[in-house]
């Protein structure tokens, strides 16, 4: 599959960095730039896209309109920074959609919102709500309520829950940055952007390790995390610059960035979570046999199990991991740790008994299984 193109999309979540967005010097937002992004979304959103964005700029809005002095801030800071710069940035893309005729909905979510069953699928009917009514939302993170321990901190992985969440078919992380580098660019003349990532292997992740940090602000790492969240969820991403005017009209016409595929085949909204979900509580490692099985779309029996970590309870995601560590997959495991590890290694039925149930014993369901491609980083 080449670079696919942007009027094939139905629903796209347009990501923007808060450099882009905020002249630092200055100590405001680009408007000029910003009318020209409003207008390319405007374009998708008339062909009858279903446009997001995903705008972060809180606490840099905050901070020049608070004029506080360069430097770190600490946590309650940022976050009265960010109580500040949020109402600002939610009147500009306000009036900068509004000049085009659309509607939009601000959304601050938090970590919970996208990991909760129950939050998550609040926060989705919400977007499907305003979708319907063909408003834009704009999201960012609740930075005003958002913790250190349980937060995302970077939007590129909040833009891809929100994508997954939204059941996007493509998400646009633009950033100061075209693409994905095969090296360090500003280091080497000879670096190459790669136009099309068909599956992110630990080969694309260490290039993001030394391509990145300096040249964007989440950096690399946190895109090519974005991108595993995306492509295992059925998202295509792309990486684009946004530094020049009009950047989604640049990659309509063929401009450079990097494309992240994701396979053909679309997985259901439960898989799409579980894939998603940032935090699991454990890992199960498994024989070769239960590695095959599991690619064959069977579901995890106790007798395939090796090794329990983590303390985990009943219904938590866990990383399901081969016996040379690499992981397999993830899932939501049937059993508390304590359990789990009690009938590891055993048959079904020896495993029954042992937990006093009838029946068949599973310790994750094909249907709460999300297995990766043979060759997937992990
Ligand atoms: N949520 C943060 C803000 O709006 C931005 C996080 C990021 O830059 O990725 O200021």
């Amino acid at each position: 599959m080449t670079r696919p193109h942007l009027k094939k999309f139905r629903r796209i979540v347009v990501k923007v960095g808060s450099s882009l967005l905020i002249d630092s010097a200055a100590g405001k937002v680009r408007g000029e730039w910003l009318s020209a992004l409003a207008a390319d979304i405007a374009g998708l959103h008339g062909d009858g896209c279903d446009v997001l964005v995903v705008s972060s700029g809180a606490v840099a809005l905050g901070r020049s309109k608070l004029k506080l002095p360069r430097g770190p801030l600490k946590l309650e800071e940022s976050q009265a920074a960010a109580a500040v710069g949020q109402i600002a940035l939610a009147r500009i893309w306000s009036k900068v959609l509004a000049d085009h005729g659309i509607g939009a909905g601000q959304i601050l979510v938090t970590w919970q919102d996208t990991e909760e069953r129950r939050r998550y699928l609040n926060a989705r009917s919400t977007i499907a709500k305003l979708l319907e009514w063909r408003a834009v939302p704009v999201i960012n993170e609740n930075d005003t309520v958002a913790t250190n321990e349980i937060r995302y901190g970077d939007n590129d992985r909040l833009a891809a829950r929100v994508a997954t969440m939204a059941s996007a078919d493509l998400l646009i992380l633009l950033s100061d940055i075209d693409g994905l580098y095969d090296a360090p660019p500003h280091l080497n003349p000879e670096a190459k952007l790669i136009p099309v990532v068909k599956r992110v292997t630990a080969d694309i992740e260490a290039m993001a390790g030394s391509a990145a940090s300096e040249l964007s602000r989440g950096g690399m790492r946190t895109k090519i995390e974005a991108a595993k969240i995306a492509t295992t969820a059925g998202t295509h991403m792309l990486i684009a610059s946004g530094t020049i005017e009009h950047p989604l009209r640049a990659i309509m016409d063929a401009g450079p960035c990097t494309w992240f595929l994701t396979p053909a085949n679309p997985v259901t909204a439960r898989k799409r979570w579980i894939a998603g979900s940032l935090e699991p509580r454990g890992t199960l490692k498994i024989d070769a046999g239960a590695v095959a099985a599991l690619r064959a779309g069977k579901s995890l029996l106790p007798a395939g199990v090796t090794r329990i970590d983590g303390h985990f309870a009943r219904g938590d995601a866990v990383i399901v991991r081969g016996p040379n560590g690499h992981e397999i997959g993830r899932g939501l495991v049937a059993y508390d740790a304590a359990d789990a590890d009690r009938i590891k290694g055993r048959s079904s039925s020896d495993a029954a008994q042992l937990l006093g149930v009838r029946g068949r014993v599973e310790m994750i369901h094909r249907d709460d299984l999300v297995v990766g491609s043979p060759g997937e980083a992990g």
